[in-house]
């Protein structure tokens, strides 16, 4: 599950709406792509809109789903998708050339293989890395886009779209939004924020929460935009005094190690910002922002490990 890697001024916010003339906020939340998924907005039908949206792409691209298209690919090792599947997925491809391998969605059998995906961690020997790195690599990944096939060049491979999936759903369900009507909105999936126009005539007001826990390490005052936020603070184990994280450099097997402890990119595309988060995550600060910088519009905020190690934590 995705950490929440924002706290909602927002909510302050709308308590205090109460009591003056601004109109009321409509909240509702639910358990959707293996995170919780809250709405915001001044209109009611807005949360029914967004969650229809979310679940129809929790249908094709889900790990939580076994019958969602990408749970049949990697149960089948080949499989005809739906285009918008395909594209996801020819997308991640593109990330993952963009960040020389940094961003991989084939890391499934990583993630198993350390005992993230039931959280039940595990430090695996170094045999098992490198017999596990067999079936890591976006390039065995082939694409045959006349008939959307596709296919694993090795057999074993596990598709993960953890750090794509939810800022794709996010961006489509801001889409299905507007195409409604609808013109004031923030979607939260577990850290995964879109801000739809503006709330009470203001910005939506996000606070993005400090890795060590502390707080808040910054206040973003957005307008059609969307944020995320990767970060090793929420799904991590420590072995001998070592933090092991969810995110994994796929070309060591092991859980990044760039000294990053949390990368928060703004953007207007909530896929671009999802995905660039992790592969920064992944690159560390200097390789992170020459990839970010591919993207014109992007903002990006680091917080480095260090800064946490020094308070302490
Ligand atoms: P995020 O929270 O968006 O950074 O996504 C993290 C999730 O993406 C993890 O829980 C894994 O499911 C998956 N993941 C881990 N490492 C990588 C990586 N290097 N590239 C792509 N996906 C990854
Ligand atoms: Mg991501």
């Amino acid at each position: 599950m995705k950490r929440a890697g924002f706290l909602f001024l927002a909510c302050v916010s709308a308590f205090i709406n109460g009591c003056d003339n601004s109109p009321r906020l409509y909240k509702d939340s639910r358990l959707m792509m293996g995170t919780f998924v809250e709405v915001i907005s001044p209109e009611e039908k807005a949360a029914a809109i967004a969650f229809g949206e979310i679940k129809r792409i929790e249908g094709l691209l889900s790990k939580y789903d076994p019958s969602s298209e990408v749970s049949r690919l990697n149960s089948a090792g080949q499989l005809k998708v739906s285009r918008e599947t395909y594209d996801i997925i020819a997308r991640s491809k593109e990330f993952w050339a963009l960040s020389n391998g940094a961003f991989d969605i084939t890391v499934g059998s990583l993630v198993e293989l350390w005992g993230f995906k039931d959280k039940k961690y595990y430090f695996p020997l170094k045999t098992e890395i490198t017999q596990t790195l067999k079936r890591v690599g976006t390039d065995k990944i082939i694409l045959d886009p006349v008939d959307n096939l596709v296919k694993f060049a090795v057999s074993g491979m596990q598709i993960d779209l953890g750090a794509i999936a939810k800022g794709y759903a996010v961006g489509c369900a801001a889409k299905k939004l507007r195409e409604n009507g609808i013109k004031s909105c923030l979607i939260n999936a577990g850290g995964q924020i879109y801000c739809l126009g503006l709330k009470s005539g203001k910005p939506w007001l996000v606070g993005i929460a400090d890795p060590a826990k502390k707080g808040i390490s910054g206040k973003l005052s957005l307008v059609n935009k969307a944020v995320s936020t990767s970060g090793d603070y929420e799904q991590f184990f420590i072995k001998d005094g070592i933090r092991y994280g969810h995110i994994f450099d796929p070309r060591s097997g092991m859980p990044a190690d760039s000294s990053v402890a949390s990368v928060t990119v703004v953007s207007d595309d909530s896929l671009v910002s999802d995905a660039l988060t992790t592969a920064i995550f992944v690159l560390g600060e200097e390789k992170g922002r020459a990839l970010a910088e591919k993207f014109p519009g992007v903002e990006v905020k680091i917080d480095k490990e260090k800064e946490r190690d020094k308070d302490g934590k």
